[in-house]
């Protein structure tokens, strides 16, 4: 029993990190929308028209590597998104594009795991996105890969097997809004902070996932993220 809290703290969600015995403590998970040209169009955008938009999941809603990931609840219709996540490690505001990369630890793959049948509800009725991407276990992550052994990637295969078939595959240079751009942008509507995750947007393909699918996600150059729905 603690003595300075009524109830015990939260624990803090962490992610391996390569090379390291230590973890990557997570702060926020901020999400950025139709950021790859395909995909903005397989949803029915007009990917030339849109500046970039941000959604938030909750830091306990990572899912480590080698984990199992649940089905969840009242849906029936629940989406894959392969993503490279980048992980913030110096706190910034209003940072410039071109000192942008200098507030990056390393990075990362992810999924960001989609009830695509209440994220379309909530469209239609202009209400937000939350019951359809921030919910438990929405957020499968990988090992962080430090900067120092990485670098910043900006090309590269992005790309997810499902059962060992390739179900979505783009390059990191299809981004519309780069890595610099998004982490500039994002800092003029949040002070960023170390801990701070960005899932960088999902190339084309995505699609349901059923219980027993093996979900592979890789980024060249990262540690390959491994799930399995149950
Ligand atoms: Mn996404």
């Amino acid at each position: 029993m603690n003595s300075h809290y009524v109830i015990d703290p939260p624990i803090i969600p962490s992610l391996p990190v390569t090379g390291e015995s230590r973890r990557f403590a997570v702060n926020r998970i901020f999400c950025v929308g139709r950021n790859y040209a395909e995909h903005a169009r397989e949803m029915g955008h007009d990917p030339d028209r849109e500046p970039p938009f941000f959604f938030m999941k909750p830091s306990n809603s990572i899912v480590s590597d080698g984990k199992n990931m649940t089905y969840p609840k009242l849906s029936n219709d629940v989406h894959y998104e392969i993503e490279m996540v980048v992980a913030i490690g110096k706190s910034g505001a209003d940072i410039p594009a071109d000192s942008a990369l200098d507030h990056v630890y390393g990075y990362g793959v992810g999924l960001d795991m989609t009830r695509r049948d209440l994220q379309g509800e909530a469209k239609k009725m202009g209400r937000p996105w939350d019951t359809g991407k921030a919910f438990d276990q929405s957020a499968p992550c990988g090992t962080i890969t430090p900067v120092t052994q990485c670098g910043h990637p900006s090309q590269g295969s992005i790309k997810l097997l499902v059962n060992g078939a390739v179900r979505q595959e783009g390059n990191l240079n299809q981004l519309i809004w780069n890595i610099p751009d998004t982490i500039a942008y994002l800092s003029t509507l949040f002070t960023l902070e170390p801990g701070d995750l960005i899932f960088s947007g999902t190339p084309a393909g995505v699609g349901p996932v059923k219980k027993g699918d093996l979900l592979e996600g890789s980024v060249d150059g990262l540690v390959t993220l491994h799930t399995t729905i149950v």
